[in-house]
């Protein structure tokens, strides 16, 4: 039988929003299909074995709670995330973890460091927060598809050279609100600004998340059951209303 690890980075301090909300979504997602769920966390001072993982989760978080984590991040994890990336790991960050991903986040004179490992920088600018419904379609290399959700950031996000966009911004802002762009994509690594139930919302995420986390392990894309899928579908319909309407 398949099993899948997670690995939560600090899910104390990065779940705003209920962020944690995603990988019960994944644990059900498998639980379902009788596909085997081990969950561990790393939280403050705690490093972790790349190889012991199969996929890794990042929420998102206040300025406070970024600046709380981001040394420790870099100090004691930074490697191993990188090996894991590097290594072909699905790995899913979410707001204020997708900002920590890029080389720093810079509100005014003060500048955090964030992990360096995808191409992107975030500033504070000058404007509002960045609130609202959002929809933005992504290629993942099965075809054009929707994730729909909300976002809520101060930050506005760059890619820098050689970086890749996770999807095109439909309705809403996106990385920025300026170059119609959301999220960055390296090897298995997702970036986005879409928050809280992003994967409830968006089930085949969570499935192409599952079906890569289990490839990378066993050298086979599984063919995952399919689910009854009427509640996800209907909320994936109503989150890409709320876009619309904006
Ligand atoms: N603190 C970051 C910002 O405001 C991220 C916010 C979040 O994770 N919602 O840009």
């Amino acid at each position: 039988m398949s099993e899948l690890r997670l690995l939560a980075l600090y899910p104390e301090q990065m779940n705003i929003y209920a962020d944690r909300g995603n990988v019960l979504f994944l644990q059900h997602r498998c639980e379902w299909r009788g596909i085997g769920f081990a969950y561990s966390a790393a939280g403050m001072g705690e490093g972790f074995d790349p190889a012991e993982h199969d996929l890794v989760y990042i929420g998102g978080g206040q300025d406070r709670d970024q600046r709380m984590v981001a040394a420790d991040l870099i100090a004691t994890k930074r490697d191993a995330l990188e090996a894991a990336v590097a290594g072909g790991v699905p790995g899913l960050a979410v707001c204020g973890g997708y900002q920590l991903l890029g080389t720093s986040y810079e509100l005014g004179e003060e500048r955090i460091e964030g992990l360096g490992i995808a191409p992107l920088h975030t500033v504070r600018e000058p404007g509002p927060r960045l609130i609202g419904n959002v929809s933005i379609e992504v290629d993942l290399g099965s075809g054009r598809r929707v994730l729909a959700g909300f976002e809520n950031h101060g930050g506005r996000t760059y890619i820098d050279a050689g970086g890749q966009p996770l999807g095109r911004v439909i309705h809403g802002f996106g990385n920025n609100g300026g170059d119609g762009l959301e999220g960055i994509v390296r090897e298995n690594l997702i970036g986005t600004y879409l928050h809280g139930p992003l994967l409830p919302k968006n089930a085949w995420l969570a499935d192409e998340l599952i079906a890569r986390a289990i490839e990378r392990r066993e050298g086979e894309r599984p063919a995952l059951e399919p689910l009854d899928d009427e509640l996800e579908d209907a909320a994936h319909a109503d989150a890409e209303r709320a876009a619309e309407r904006g």
